[in-house]
Protein backbone atom coordinates (compact mmCIF):
# COMPACT_ATOMS: atom_id res chain seq x y z
CA UNK A 1 0.00 0.00 0.00
CA UNK A 2 1.39 3.68 -1.05
CA UNK A 3 1.36 5.81 1.78
CA UNK A 4 -0.54 9.23 1.72
CA UNK A 5 2.30 11.96 2.33
CA UNK A 6 -0.43 14.34 4.06
CA UNK A 7 -1.19 11.71 6.31
CA UNK A 8 0.52 12.02 9.73
CA UNK A 9 3.17 9.53 10.15
CA UNK A 10 2.13 5.87 11.63
CA UNK A 11 4.02 5.83 14.62
CA UNK A 12 2.24 9.07 15.94
CA UNK A 13 -0.98 7.56 16.40
CA UNK A 14 0.59 3.93 17.54
CA UNK A 15 3.51 4.23 19.86
CA UNK A 16 2.76 0.38 20.71
CA UNK A 17 7.17 0.24 20.61
CA UNK A 18 7.43 2.90 23.96
CA UNK A 19 5.07 0.91 25.81
CA UNK A 20 6.60 -3.17 24.91
CA UNK A 21 10.28 -3.21 25.21
CA UNK A 22 12.69 -2.23 28.27
CA UNK A 23 14.54 0.53 27.08
CA UNK A 24 18.42 0.08 28.81
CA UNK A 25 21.17 2.10 27.42
CA UNK A 26 24.37 3.91 28.29
CA UNK A 27 24.40 5.94 31.76
CA UNK A 28 27.27 8.44 29.17
CA UNK A 29 23.67 9.52 27.48
CA UNK A 30 22.16 10.36 30.59
CA UNK A 31 22.17 14.26 31.50
CA UNK A 32 23.72 13.80 35.16
CA UNK A 33 26.91 12.44 33.07
CA UNK A 34 26.96 15.28 30.30
CA UNK A 35 24.58 13.30 28.06
CA UNK A 36 20.89 14.93 27.11
CA UNK A 37 18.01 11.89 28.09
CA UNK A 38 17.10 13.60 31.03
CA UNK A 39 18.15 11.79 34.20
CA UNK A 40 14.75 11.66 35.96
CA UNK A 41 12.93 9.74 33.61
CA UNK A 42 15.55 6.90 33.80
CA UNK A 43 16.62 4.06 36.79
CA UNK A 44 19.73 3.10 37.24
CA UNK A 45 20.24 -0.81 36.39
CA UNK A 46 23.89 -1.07 37.13
CA UNK A 47 27.08 1.12 37.78
CA UNK A 48 27.25 1.44 33.82
CA UNK A 49 23.90 1.48 32.12
CA UNK A 50 20.03 2.79 33.01
CA UNK A 51 16.35 2.12 31.74
CA UNK A 52 13.63 4.32 30.42
CA UNK A 53 11.51 4.59 33.90
CA UNK A 54 8.29 2.29 33.32
CA UNK A 55 9.95 0.24 30.97
CA UNK A 56 10.23 -2.66 32.84
CA UNK A 57 6.62 -2.07 34.62
CA UNK A 58 3.74 -4.64 34.29
CA UNK A 59 2.71 -3.44 32.18
CA UNK A 60 5.35 -1.55 30.06
CA UNK A 61 4.99 2.36 29.39
CA UNK A 62 8.16 4.56 29.07
CA UNK A 63 7.68 8.14 31.21
CA UNK A 64 8.54 10.00 28.37
CA UNK A 65 5.24 8.73 26.06
CA UNK A 66 2.40 10.93 26.27
CA UNK A 67 -0.86 10.56 24.33
CA UNK A 68 -2.91 6.84 23.99
CA UNK A 69 -1.28 3.99 22.48
CA UNK A 70 -2.97 3.18 19.35
CA UNK A 71 -4.53 6.50 18.88
CA UNK A 72 -2.13 9.21 19.45
CA UNK A 73 1.07 8.88 21.12
CA UNK A 74 4.29 11.19 21.24
CA UNK A 75 7.74 10.79 22.99
CA UNK A 76 7.95 13.95 25.11
CA UNK A 77 12.20 13.97 25.05
CA UNK A 78 12.06 13.11 21.34
CA UNK A 79 15.01 15.32 20.70
CA UNK A 80 16.75 13.83 23.59
CA UNK A 81 15.75 10.83 23.37
CA UNK A 82 18.33 7.21 23.82
CA UNK A 83 19.99 5.00 21.12
CA UNK A 84 17.77 2.50 21.25
CA UNK A 85 14.91 4.53 20.75
CA UNK A 86 16.82 6.35 17.45
CA UNK A 87 17.80 2.60 16.28
CA UNK A 88 14.15 1.00 16.36
CA UNK A 89 13.00 0.95 13.16
CA UNK A 90 9.51 1.49 12.08
CA UNK A 91 7.93 -1.38 10.08
CA UNK A 92 10.61 -3.91 11.94
CA UNK A 93 9.88 -7.00 12.88
CA UNK A 94 10.07 -5.75 16.67
CA UNK A 95 7.95 -3.10 15.67
CA UNK A 96 5.46 -4.94 13.87
CA UNK A 97 5.65 -7.81 17.33
CA UNK A 98 4.78 -4.55 19.43
CA UNK A 99 1.97 -3.45 17.25
CA UNK A 100 0.51 -7.14 16.78
CA UNK A 101 0.07 -7.28 20.72
CA UNK A 102 -1.50 -3.87 20.63
CA UNK A 103 -4.24 -5.39 18.33
CA UNK A 104 -2.81 -2.85 15.67
CA UNK A 105 -2.89 -3.44 11.84
CA UNK A 106 0.53 -4.01 10.20
CA UNK A 107 2.46 -1.19 9.95
CA UNK A 108 1.42 0.55 6.55
CA UNK A 109 3.69 0.08 3.60
S1 LIG B 1 5.64 0.16 17.19
FE1 LIG B 1 6.35 0.73 15.15
S2 LIG B 1 4.72 2.00 14.27
FE2 LIG B 1 4.44 1.92 16.49
S3 LIG B 1 5.47 3.76 17.27
FE3 LIG B 1 6.90 2.03 17.37
S4 LIG B 1 8.06 2.11 15.46
FE4 LIG B 1 6.24 3.39 15.19
S1 LIG C 1 12.22 7.72 25.29
FE1 LIG C 1 10.64 8.30 23.86
S2 LIG C 1 10.99 7.02 22.05
FE2 LIG C 1 12.11 6.11 23.78
S3 LIG C 1 10.70 4.58 24.67
FE3 LIG C 1 10.42 6.50 25.77
S4 LIG C 1 8.70 7.53 24.76
FE4 LIG C 1 9.50 5.95 23.37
Amino acid sequence: MESDPHSLHPCLSCGACCASFRVDFSVVERSDHGGKVPDGLTVDVTDSFCRMRGTDHSPPRCAALTGTVGQRAACAIYEWRPSPCREFAAGSDACERARMRRGMASYPR
